[in-house]
C-alpha cells in the first residue's frame, strides 16, 4: 500500500499535467501492471496568484496556499507536493500549518546535486526563485553555491515562463534563447543547471546543453514516488 499524494497544483496548468504524466509513469515502472498512483491533484487558479506575485502580496498566496493544503490533508492525503519551485516562498508557512510532510522541491534537487558530486549549479528559474533567498538560501545551506544569470537575462528568462511555458507554448526561438542562457552559465564557471521553474524542461535538456541537467519537476517527482512507497517509521 502506498501513501496518498496529494498535488498542489494549477501554477501552471501545464507544469501539473507534466507531474501528473510522469507521477503515473514512476509508479508504472515501479510496481508494473495496471498500477497507478494514490493522488489528490488540486489545481487553483493561477491568474489571481500570478497577479499577487507581481504585486508582492505573499501573504495572499501564502493564506490561499495554506488553506488548499491544509484541505489535501483533510482528503486523506500523507505526503503533499507544492508543483512549482517559486511558490515554495511560502513552503515554510504552509509546513507550519500541517501535519504530514510538504516535500520541498529545493531539498530534493539540493540532494540529488549533492549525491553527484555538484558544487556550483546555474539556475534557470522565474525571477523570484532566482533572486529571493529561499531557494538560493536552501542550495547554500547544501553546500551549493548558485549561479544566476545577468538581471537583463533574468527579465527574458522569467518573459518566456509567464509568456509562453505556463500556457503550454514551446517555440524555438526561446530554445534558442534559453540554449544560450545556459552556454554562459557554464562558461562563467557552473558545473551544472538546474532546471528551477517546472516547465523549463519543454524547452532544455543533456542533449541541448553543455551541463548535466537537473530538471525540477523529475527529481521531485521521484522524491514524491519514494515518499509514498516509503514504509512507515
Ligand atoms: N511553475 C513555475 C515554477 O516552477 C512557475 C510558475 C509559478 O510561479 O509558480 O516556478
Amino acid at each position: 500500500m502506498s501513501k496518498r499524494i496529494g498535488l498542489l497544483g494549477g501554477m501552471s496548468a501545464t507544469s501539473s499535467q507534466l507531474y501528473y504524466a510522469e507521477l503515473c509513469r514512476l509508479t508504472q515502472a515501479r510496481c508494473g501492471g495496471l498500477t497507478s498512483p494514490d493522488l489528490i491533484l488540486r489545481s487553483v487558479d493561477f491568474a489571481p496568484i500570478e497577479q499577487w506575485m507581481r504585486e508582492g502580496e505573499w501573504d495572499a498566496i501564502s493564506d490561499l496556499l495554506i488553506w488548499e493544503a491544509k484541505m489535501l490533508e483533510r482528503a486523506g492525503a500523507e505526503v503533499i507536493a507544492l508543483a512549482t519551485n517559486t511558490m515554495h516562498n511560502v513552503a515554510d508557512r504552509i509546513q507550519d500549518h500541517l501535519t504530514v510532510s510538504l516535500l520541498h522541491i529545493a531539498e530534493a534537487t539540493a540532494a540529488s546535486l549533492v549525491s553527484k558530486g555538484h558544487q556550483r549549479p546555474g539556475l534557470i528559474a522565474t525571477k523570484f526563485t532566482m533572486e529571493q533567498s529561499f531557494y538560493t538560501g536552501r542550495l547554500s545551506a547544501n553546500g551549493l553555491e548558485t549561479l544566476v544569470p545577468a538581471a537583463d537575462t533574468r527579465d527574458v528568462v522569467n518573459g518566456i515562463i509567464f509568456d509562453e511555458l505556463c500556457k503550454g507554448a514551446v517555440t524555438e526561438e526561446s530554445r534558442a534563447i534559453y540554449m544560450k542562457v545556459a552556454a554562459d552559465l557554464a562558461f562563467d564557471g557552473a558545473d551544472s543547471l538546474i532546471l528551477g521553474c517546472t516547465e523549463v524542461g519543454l524547452l532544455l535538456n543533456e542533449s541541448n546543453t553543455p551541463l548535466p541537467v537537473f530538471d525540477t519537476t523529475t527529481i521531485h517527482c521521484e522524491a514524491i514516488i519514494d515518499a509514498a512507497f516509503s514504509e512507515p517509521l
